[in-house]
This record gives structure tokens, C-alpha cells and sequence, in this order.
């Protein structure tokens, strides 16, 4: 170890970020500093936890929110100590998402460094560039001046696609910020938690006119429900089988849960700690079919809402200011002040047109790492220091998140977490996942040699 100790820089300050520095700070040796880059103005919110709408709720429940998998009372324990209280009766609740942002930057305050020397650093400005080199890292900012590390770990999360339809409104900022005509229909792309978001908005801001959603399937997130997990033994599954034959068990699995008095959630919750396992053991060519036919099922089953949202969704349907449409937009014609769009209904082949006055792209999400704008993801893509996996759904990580290059060697400086490394983990999306990542690799990290 030089003189100036060691320094890791993490490139991201939403959920994942934070809980690595803060794993990476609990216990850390001396000389050991970690310095935060995050462009918002805000630390631990990232896309998820801003302080936007009280109504966007917490999509898994206070229980499994912890930031920490060794202490999972600590979410609901913070709760309860705030001036008024935990504003639910028990763990079981979902509390509104800003919320949680509060939770994680009230985590990492105490870590910030006094002395300069060690702790916590947290710079707010954007990373443009990583290089590594044999002795360290160099982070390149768009406006201080560049850092050198030890390592640099990627958690620059979710990546925000623009759109370029005519009429769009941005899916992360207010309706009422984006000068939707409350009488206007508002046609938003997506049928999952991001439209149930937006829906929520639009209701909260008065929208009077009509608003529809529209995707291929037209499913909709399904709801939690108080259950326990069921009980299923590891010797259970059958790990390494292609795709069909996991299916099909697995729908047996639930059939017979079901048909004894079960919930199917509760089968759903007992695969959770094995889908890495699952993800990881599945003959690559089932990766890309459960992919392609079987993702928008799981992902509705999988990550569900909050029974209050439920409730939303459910009272805007059934007065009809929501419909549903499973479909394909083909055109988007803009006239003075709205457009036309065309879209084709699942199962017919004439086209059917609506007139609206904005397009909401809720699957805006980049999942492509290719497509990235993010310019430290494309630094690396296109230095050839990290590469895309082969089902274009994430950067190649090794199972210890180290990230690997355009010829297959993995770095040992360079890491990536959270959502960027779904091509080796799948479930990663969520914090009791991502903060188990961060404590495994902040435990390597603070135990390697430099
Ligand atoms: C709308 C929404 C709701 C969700 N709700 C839940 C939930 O209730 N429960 C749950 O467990 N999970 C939820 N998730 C899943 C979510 O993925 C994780 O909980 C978590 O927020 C992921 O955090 P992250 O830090 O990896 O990514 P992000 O939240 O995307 O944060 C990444 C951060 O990196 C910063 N950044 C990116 N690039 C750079 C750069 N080049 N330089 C500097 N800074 C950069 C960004 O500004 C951002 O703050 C939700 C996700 C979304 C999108």
C-alpha cells in the first residue's frame, strides 16, 4: 500500500452506490477512502427515490428493504425512530419511495470524511471517462479535474432513454412540468410500474382526459398480498435444465401450491433466492427464449405493486379514465397541437387510430448497454476495457463483478453493480439483491491486495 492509502472511486450515487460505500466504509482499514462521483443533485435517489410523488410507493415491501442483508430490521427500525412515526402499522408496508431516499443519504452522512484523509469524498459532477492503467485507475469529470484510484467500480444504474416520437413527455419529470393539455388523451408506452407511475401522476396533477396504455401483451404488474414464502427445498429444482422443463415444473410447483390453499406469490417468493442460481446455470441459448417468451410473465409476477396501487390502477380502470390496449404503435403523425397514431391491436391486422395530445414512453429504459449514452459506460465499451454480454443486456461481469474486457480477461480494477451487471446475475434490479452484491464486494475489495 503507498503512503496515500487506497481509494476507491464508485461512478454513481443512486442505491447502488450508496450501499457499497457504505459496506465499503463500515469496517474499513485504515487509509482506506472511498470518494462518491454522482451527477444529480442529490445522493442515494438515483431514478427510484426521488423526491417527486408521495404516491409512488415502494414496489417491495418495508421487510426486505434494509439497506444492510445482515441487519434486516434496519429500514423498518429507522422508520419507526422518525418524528412521527413508521406512518404504517407493521414491515409489511410500502412506504412512499422519496422516502427511502431519505433513508440511504441519512445512511451514508455520518460516513463523510472530516480530515480529507479518510472516509467518504462525494463530488457532484459527471464522469466522462475511466482508464486503467497497471498502477490504478484515472476518472476523467466533465468539470473538476480528473481522480486517480486504486479501483473504480461502475454503478451507474438505469440509463434513461430519449425519446424521439413526437409529443413526448419526459417519463421521469412531472405531467404537470411537461405542459400535457389536462383534457388531452395521453397515450403512454408500457404497461408496467413505470405507466403505474405515471398514471398515478397524471390523477395526482387532474388530468380529465382519457389515458391509455399500450404494450405488445398489455399485462399488467400483479399486486402483493400478505404471504409467506413457501417452502422449497434447493434439491427441488432442477438447476441446469433447459427453459421448457424449468417452466414447466415450475407452473406444476405452482399448480399444486395453488390447488392446496396457497397463494401463487408465495411459490414466486420462494424462487427468489435461487433465481441468480437459476439465471447462472440456464443453457444460454433458454437465456435468450426465456428472454424473447417468457420475461413480461415473470416480470408481472415478479415485481409486483403496492395493494394501495392496486387499488389505483383498479378504480382507473373500472371508470374507464385508464384503458389497456395490447398493441404495436406503427405511426405517429403530428398535427397542430396533438397527433394521430396508428397502432395495431394484438391478434388483428387493420390498423386503429388515436388522436392524443402526448406520448409517455414508459419502457424507456435502456437495456442495450450498446444504446447507452452514459458517457463512462461508453468510455470503457469503447476503449475495449469492458465489452457487451452476448444477450445485450448488460456489460460482461465475472460472478466477483469485475468487469470484463473486449478480449475475456477481467479486470482487477475495474468493477460494475447493480442493474449494469444483469447479464451475469438477472436479478439484480431490486436493493435486497443489489445490497447482498455490495456487501460481497466490498468485502473483497477491502480484503484484496492493492
Ligand atoms: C421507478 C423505479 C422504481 C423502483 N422501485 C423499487 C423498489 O420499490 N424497491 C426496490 O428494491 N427496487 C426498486 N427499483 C429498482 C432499482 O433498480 C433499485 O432499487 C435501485 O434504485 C438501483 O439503483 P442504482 O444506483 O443501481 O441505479 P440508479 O437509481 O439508476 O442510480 C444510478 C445513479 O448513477 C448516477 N450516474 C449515472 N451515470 C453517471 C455518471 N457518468 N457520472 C456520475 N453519476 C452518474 C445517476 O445520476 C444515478 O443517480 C425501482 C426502479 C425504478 C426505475
Amino acid at each position: 500500500m503507498g503512503p496515500e492509502g487506497r481509494h476507491a472511486i464508485v461512478i454513481g450515487g443512486g442505491a447502488s452506490g450508496v450501499l457499497l460505500a457504505f459496506q465499503l466504509l463500515k469496517t474499513s482499514p485504515p487509509n482506506f477512502r472511498v470518494t462518491l462521483i454522482e451527477k444529480r443533485s442529490e445522493i442515494g435517489r438515483g431514478l427510484a427515490y426521488h423526491a417527486g410523488n408521495p404516491e409512488h410507493l415502494l414496489n417491495v415491501r418495508v421487510s426486505n428493504m434494509s439497506a444492510l442483508p445482515d441487519d434486516p430490521e434496519h429500514f423498518w427500525t429507522w422508520l419507526c425512530a422518525r418524528p412521527g412515526g413508521p406512518q404504517c402499522p407493521d414491515p409489511y408496508c410500502f412506504v412512499p419511495r422519496q422516502t427511502y431516499g431519505d433513508y440511504l443519504a441519512e445512511l451514508i452522512a455520518p460516513l463523510k470524511a472530516r480530515d480529507g484523509a479518510q472516509g467518504l469524498t462525494i463530488i457532484r459532477d459527471e464522469c466522462i471517462a475511466i482508464q486503467e492503467n497497471a498502477s490504478g485507475v484515472t476518472v476523467a469529470l466533465a468539470e473538476g479535474a480528473p481522480l486517480t484510484g486504486t479501483l473504480a467500480v461502475l454503478a451507474t444504474g438505469h440509463d434513461a432513454a430519449a425519446s424521439r416520437l413526437p409529443r413526448h413527455a419526459d417519463p421521469w419529470a412531472s405531467p404537470a412540468d411537461a405542459g400535457i393539455d389536462s383534457n388531452a388523451t395521453v397515450l403512454i408506452l408500457g404497461t408496467g410500474l413505470s405507466m403505474v407511475d405515471y398514471v398515478l401522476s397524471l390523477l395526482r396533477h387532474g388530468h380529465q382526459g382519457r389515458i391509455v396504455a399500450m404494450s405488445r401483451r398489455g399485462l399488467l404488474p400483479r399486486a402483493h398480498r400478505r404471504v409467506e414464502a413457501m417452502r422449497l427445498g434447493e434439491g427441488e429444482i432442477p438447476f441446469g435444465a433447459r427453459i421448457g422443463v424449468l417452466l414447466s415444473w415450475f407452473r406444476r410447483r405452482i399448480a399444486i401450491h395453488v390447488a392446496e390453499g396457497g397463494d401463487w406469490r408465495s411459490a414466486i417468493d420462494a424462487v427468489r433466492p435461487f433465481t441468480q442460481r437459476l439465471w447462472q446455470e440456464l443453457p444460454p441459448e433458454s437465456r435468450r427464449r426465456f428472454l424473447e417468451h417468457a420475461r413480461a410473465w415473470w416480470d408481472v409476477h415478479r415485481h409486483r405493486t403496492a395493494p394501495e396501487v392496486e387499488a389505483r390502477i383498479a378504480e382507473a380502470l373500472s371508470t374507464g379514465r385508464l384503458t389497456v390496449i395490447p398493441g404495436k404503435l406503427v405511426t405517429v403523425v403530428p398535427n397542430t397541437d396533438r397527433a394521430l397514431v396508428r397502432y395495431r391491436r394484438r391478434g388483428r391486422s387493420e390498423l386503429s387510430e388515436l388522436e392524443i395530445g402526448a406520448i409517455v414512453d414508459c419502457t424507456g429504459i435502456v437495456r442495450d448497454p450498446g444504446a447507452s449514452s452514459n458517457p463512462a459506460v461508453r468510455s470503457l465499451l469503447d476503449a475495449g476495457h469492458a465489452r457487451i454480454d452476448p444477450l445485450r443486456i448488460g456489460i460482461d461481469v465475472t460472478p466477483d463483478c469485475a468487469i470484463v474486457d473486449r478480449l475475456g480477461s477481467p479486470s482487477r480494477r475495474l468493477y460494475a453493480i447493480g442493474p449494469l451487471t444483469r447479464a451475469a446475475f438477472w436479478e439484480i434490479i431490486a436493493v435486497p439483491d443489489i445490497r447482498q452484491q455490495c456487501a460481497e464486494l466490498a468485502a473483497r475489495i477491502r480484503n484484496r491486495d492493492p
